[in-house]
């Protein structure tokens, strides 16, 4: 399945960051997903809730930034959520637009929580 590949990674990269605050605790992961990654948010969230269970991580949650077809237009420089490929600009309607994003399947950020002290500097 290729949503458990991907929540599988998304929580290699949490272990790896674990590594860098062995005093802290990665509590929340922030996946972006775009409309045209091809990626089941749904599926991906459950995926991931399965692995983190046992694995040592929790207390961990995912959060998914899901983001719609975006599109810049030719015509005033407007940029926009798309429904589709043939989306007018909502600002002067032109059907002259360049497509932007909303494929991607990233990592947005990662919250960690600092369980040390403050190091005085
Ligand atoms: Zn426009």
């Amino acid at each position: 399945m290729h949503e458990m590949g991907i929540a599988s990674s998304v929580l290699d990269a949490v272990r790896a960051e674990a590594r860098r605050f062995p005093n802290g605790h990665v509590y929340k992961v922030v996946l972006r997903i775009g409309a045209l990654a091809g990626v089941d948010p749904d599926a991906v969230s459950f995926c991931f809730g399965a692995l983190v269970l046992g694995s040592g991580l929790e207390p961990l949650a995912l959060e998914i930034e899901y983001r719609s077809r975006q599109h810049v237009c030719a015509a005033c420089g407007r940029s926009f959520a798309a429904a589709n490929e043939d989306s007018a600009c909502p600002e002067c309607g032109s059907a002259d637009a360049v497509f932007s994003g909303g494929d991607e399947l990233e990592i947005a950020y990662l919250e960690v929580e600092d369980g040390a002290p403050a190091a005085r500097a």
